[in-house]
């Protein structure tokens, strides 16, 4: 987070029914639609990632549809479990925890399902637990190839603003994410992007809950109807600062940047891996994200690795998400690397420098050349 976004939202409180606030609300829906790349609808919600997923279910679905989820981790099962909550039949396809999605075998899904049963695909882009990054443009072509209807729904709560994403030109009929993360902006808000055709498929529903219904909120008549109620006031200056910060150093560059620092991390890793009991989660990296690594260590390693950075350094790496049960040693040999939003090399350098410090430290075995792998991606040696 930039300190410029938390100084941007510490002020008094303003007024909430006319003047600066509600003057600030078209320019922030253009700017969140340029770092999506669409020129439809967003919808904004009070809520976190979570929030988004069932206000996007709950606009262009009614219990009894059924869904199809592609999983490649934690958070496309999470998704499908929101559906099932919400009395949507669920269908998944689960590829595990290293591998993306395979196109094939979705479009045998979508071919075997003649009668179009299926309304929508619900697939993650980045998912951040096991950081495998997802095509959606050949998911798109798969749905053209086949011919199928179902709407396809994105989740890029982990890689708006850091990994390439083209709403429009991908063809995503709803894409979903969060304020905290490429986006910059402490936890709270929500955004749904939906295009007209699934603004189609939410006026076919019999009903959809006054709080989730998309419509007011993206086309509204008053003030309170972009967000159902009281505006989330200082977030709203916090994403204005963030959107400022994201256009004036460009989308493009901003992709470019996280792919860079990405690159930098991953020499790093592969160099530490020589030894064989460091392990990036992630083989091939045309299927890894810009904005997070999973990475393997052998247990207990990695928690002794990430306690070590946290106390002596002040540095706190994620932990394995969904890797092993709880419960399982195994947990203790998994953990992660956040390179999403506001970073740069200096910082990447630092996150790099105080993981080598801490495996001296514990005595944890691992190749050598790391530092000076991701110093000469950081030079463009
Ligand atoms: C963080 C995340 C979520 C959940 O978001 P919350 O704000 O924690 O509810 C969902 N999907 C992905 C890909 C995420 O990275």
């Amino acid at each position: 987070m930039p300190d410029a976004v938390l100084r941007a939202m510490h002020r008094a409180a303003p007024n909430i029914y006319a003047g600066e606030l509600t003057e600030m609300m078209p320019g922030l829906v253009t700017d969140l639609k340029r770092v999506a790349r669409t020129d439809h609808h967003v919808a904004m919600y009070i809520g976190n990632g979570h929030a988004a997923w069932e206000a996007s279910l709950s606009n262009v679905l009614q219990p009894g549809d059924r869904v199809l989820v592609p999983a490649t981790g934690r958070f496309g099962l999470g998704w499908g479990q929101m559906a099932r909550s919400l009395g949507l039949e669920v269908d998944i396809i689960d590829f595990g925890r290293q591998s993306p999605m395979d196109m094939d075998r979705i479009a045998e899904a979508l071919k075997a399902d003649t009668g179009h049963q299926i309304k929508a695909v619900l697939a993650v882009h980045v998912d951040t637990a096991t950081s495998i990054r997802n095509n959606i443009a050949a998911l798109r072509a798969v749905l053209d190839d086949v011919d199928h209807p179902a709407l396809l729904m994105a989740d890029c709560i982990a890689s708006l603003g850091c990994d390439v994403f083209e709403m429009g030109a991908w063809g995503v009929d709803v894409m979903v994410t969060g304020c905290q993360k490429g986006l910059m902006v402490p936890p709270g808000m929500a955004f749904v992007f939906f295009n007209d055709r699934a603004e189609a498929a939410r006026a076919r529903l019999p009903r959809v809950s006054w709080y989730w219904d998309w419509s007011p909120r993206a086309h509204p008549e008053e003030f309170f109807q972009y967000h159902g109620g009281t505006a989330p006031t200082h977030h709203l200056y916090g994403l204005r600062t963030a959107l400022t910060m994201i256009h004036d150093e460009g989308i493009e560059q901003v992709w470019a940047r996280h792919m860079l620092l990405a690159r930098a991390v991953w020499a790093a890793c592969e160099a530490w891996s020589t030894a064989g009991t460091f392990g990036m989660n992630v083989a091939d990296p045309a299927n890894r994200s810009c904005a997070v690594t999973a990475l393997r260590l052998q247990s207990p390693h990695a928690t002794e690795l990430r306690n070590w950075v946290e106390q002596e350094l002040g540095l706190t790496l994620g932990i394995g998400l969904g890797m092993a049960e709880p419960g399982d040693p195994a947990r203790d040999g998994f953990f992660r690397l956040g390179h999403m939003g506001h970073t740069n090399g200096h910082m990447i350098m630092g996150l790099l420098g105080g993981i080598e410090a801490g495996m001296r430290a514990m005595k944890i075995e691992h190749g050598p050349g790391a530092l000076e792998a991701a110093a000469d991606v950081i030079a463009g040696a």
